[in-house]
């Protein structure tokens, strides 16, 4: 299994993302020994605001922690201009009931696919928006049986801007219309424009036909 789907292939003293599975909070002791060897006794792992670690592997061993990682549970991406892991909500009234298993599809469709510059997702199980869904690049927020997808937010960096709504479907549509959203981005985005000026070049009715 090749490393990410991303065209721009990290380098290799890139670090690697490093993500329990979705709706997972803790780490087994098992893991965060396959995580200490993977960084070595001199190695960084850095914690991020977006729910994924980063950890540099040991220069030449790229794809053997890759593969031991993964075989110890964990989600392995790139860390170069990639769609990230999505970030969810801590789904407090139980998985089922905030739509794990269609953001675990959403993420299989989306995390770790080529994109002009890296792309965050943020999904939350009901509109308190506890994952912060409207300042990320895409933001979902399941609304009762059905799921809103916001685009073009930001927190930081620049002035920050509250995503937009831009469509309202069912959860069989979900991944494929996230998908449809990216594949947009990856073919038309100009160089590497930010997501945000991306929706706002191209406009919300151009993206909801995509
Ligand atoms: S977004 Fe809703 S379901 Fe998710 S943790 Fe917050 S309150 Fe709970």
């Amino acid at each position: 299994m090749s490393l990410s789907r991303s065209a721009h292939p990290s380098k290799p003293n890139e670090p690697l993302i490093i993500k329990a599975p979705l709706g997972r909070k803790v780490f087994s002791g098992g893991q965060l020994a396959v995580l200490a060897q993977a960084a070595g006794p001199e190695g960084r792992i850095e914690s991020t605001p977006q729910q994924y670690l980063l950890v540099t592997p040991q220069p030449g061993r790229r794809e053997e922690v890759a593969a031991a990682l993964r075989a110890a549970g964990l989600l392995v991406y790139d860390s170069g201009p990639t769609v990230r892991p999505l970030r969810v909500c801590s789904m407090c009234q139980g998985p089922v009931v905030e739509g794990l298993p269609a953001a675990e599809s959403l993420n299989a469709a989306v995390a770790g696919r080529a994109v002009p510059r890296a792309l965050k997702v943020a999904y939350s199980g009901c509109p308190n928006g506890c994952a912060e869904p409207l300042i990320h690049d895409i933001g979902v927020i399941k609304e009762g049986d059905r799921f809103a997808v916001y685009v073009g937010g930001r927190g930081s960096g620049q002035e920050p801007l509250a995503a937009r709504r831009l469509a309202l479907v069912d959860e069989g549509e979900l991944s494929d219309f996230v998908g449809r959203l990216v594949d947009l981005y990856a073919a038309e985005a100009q160089g590497a424009e930010r997501f945000p000026a991306f929706v706002d070049r191209l406009g919300l009715e151009r993206l909801r036909t995509a």
